[in-house]
């Protein structure tokens, strides 16, 4: 088989998904591949795949299905490659599912792609790696990122929290955190090649540091990275409520360059449900948080995940999902179905209930929230944002930015401003983004 010169990757799922992806990206150019932009016009094609809840993993499933049919067809020849949590869970038991499979390679066997390529081209059979390299973290893996702003910077792999409704820990393994002066590396070169914003990935970037040999909290690698010339704006991605610390608030308080913006996933709102979930907080607990949160940086943004149908939960639990959401009253949440996962601890509860009821239950957390957000989005008419400007809006005619909060804004501007920060007087919200003037 001649080498492969070109590529396609359908990414499926979370931020560390995408970011993977162009990890997965970096490796292949490096060899000389480029991207292609069809799935018809790539020799490889890479499905990134998320197992988080039953319907990415039928996606995925639908999306296999659709490649394994081209191939072959008029003589198309093409590289199949199955990467991810689906990789991982499924291992070789893919090939037999379906034979037009390649090659399958779990997350933390990326820096193997280009070496499992080339054997599967000499070799003739199909390739899986799951095993999971116990060095991954120390690995300075390239990654092709596509925009030149902001970009993901993986700060941990996998988790050690055991949620019982959860497939991570089983699929990305125990935690492991990336050394500091590989991280502070990786920003510095960011930083000399234009990017302005960072986002910090983790399952649970709050307890950043387990397991070093040069103990580093999370706020401390927050303040090594407010040092970073050319860095504007450093967000992250996911705090687990239980370590939210003192030292986490004081660092989004006191750092300018950490924006006010944090994603608290609350899950529930019953404490019998989140002790079922084993999240090792109360609602108190969580109120309590948000409480001093709110207290230190009163202008903080604040996101959450509901997972609506757990095992067990009955009408009351459920009021008190939407009684959180109501005190609370966060700027955007995420709600899911509870969705039944391999090996989870939650399968085996009694009380799975009906998916009727975990449709109406989702409704009705949606509809809430689509009142909340549009009220929190209508509270910043009126005031001064700073925005960074990421360039033109998808409809065109005007230009579109981040506020430090994250919420999407558009205004008039010349094309210039692109990577500046600017101020920005809102004028009008919608549900999912705000209008504004640009000051002068
Ligand atoms: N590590 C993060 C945390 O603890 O908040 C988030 C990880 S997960 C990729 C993102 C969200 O998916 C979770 O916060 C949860 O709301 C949701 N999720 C995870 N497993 C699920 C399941 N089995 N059914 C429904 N939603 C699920
Ligand atoms: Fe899953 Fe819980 Fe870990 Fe988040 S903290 S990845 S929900 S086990």
């Amino acid at each position: 088989m001649p080498p492969m010169k070109s590529f396609h990757i359908i990414t499926f799922g979370c931020q560390m998904n995408e970011h993977d992806s162009e990890r997965m990206s970096g490796i292949l150019r490096s060899q000389g591949l480029v991207p292609a932009a069809t799935v018809d016009d790539a020799e490889m094609v890479i499905l990134n795949t998320c197992s988080i809840r039953e319907k990415a993993e039928q996606k995925f499933y639908s999306e296999l299905g659709r490649l394994a049919h081209l191939k072959g067809r008029d003589g198309k020849r093409i590289t199949i490659a199955v990467a991810g949590c689906i990789a991982q869970q499924e291992g070789s038991r893919l090939l037999s599912r379906t034979p037009s499979v390649d090659l399958v390679i779990g997350p933390s066997d990326i820096a193997r792609l280009s070496e499992m390529i080339e054997q599967r081209r000499d070799g003739g059979r199909p390739v899986v790696e799951t095993g999971g390299d116990p060095e991954y973290h120390h690995k300075l893996v390239p990654a092709a990122r596509t925009d030149g702003l902001k970009a993901w910077v993986s700060i941990m792999y996998g988790c050690d929290n055991f949620c019982t409704y959860c497939v991570v820990p089983y699929l990305r393994g125990r935690e492991r955190s990336r050394p500091l002066q590989d991280i502070i590396a990786e920003v510095r070169s960011l930083a000399d090649r234009g990017y302005r914003e960072i986002t910090f990935l983790g399952q649970n970037v709050n307890s950043y540091g387990k397991g070093l040999e040069a103990p580093c909290s999370f706020p401390e690698l927050l303040c090594q990275v407010q040092e970073v010339d050319g860095i504007e704006r450093i967000r992250f991605v996911t705090s687990h409520p239980r370590d939210l610390s003192v030292g986490l608030v004081g660092a989004i308080r006191d750092l300018p360059k950490v924006c006010e913006s944090i994603h608290l996933p609350v899950q529930s709102g019953s404490d019998r449900v989140l002790a079922a979930m084993n999240r090792r907080y109360t609602s108190d607990e969580y109120r309590e948080n948000v409480k001093q949160l709110r207290d230190a940086v009163p202008a903080v943004s604040l996101t959450t995940d509901i997972i609506v149908g757990f095992p067990g939960e009955d009408d009351e639990d459920f009021a008190m999902t939407l009684d959180i959401l109501r005190d609370i009253q966060f700027d955007t949440i995420f709600a899911f179905k509870y969705s039944k996962r391999p090996n989870t601890k939650a399968l085996d509860l009694p009380g799975h209930l009906p998916e009727q009821v975990k449709e109406d239950r989702l409704e009705q957390v949606f509809a809430l929230q689509k009142e909340i957000t549009l009220r929190k989005n209508r509270q910043h008419v009126g005031s001064v944002q700073e925005v960074l400007v990421e360039g033109e809006s998808r409809k065109g005619g005007t230009l579109t930015g981040r506020t430090r909060g994250n919420m999407a804004l558009n205004f008039a501007g010349p094309h210039n401003l692109k990577g500046s920060l600017v101020k920005v007087r809102i004028t009008s919200a919608g549900p999912n983004s705000l209008i504004g003037d640009l000051c002068e």
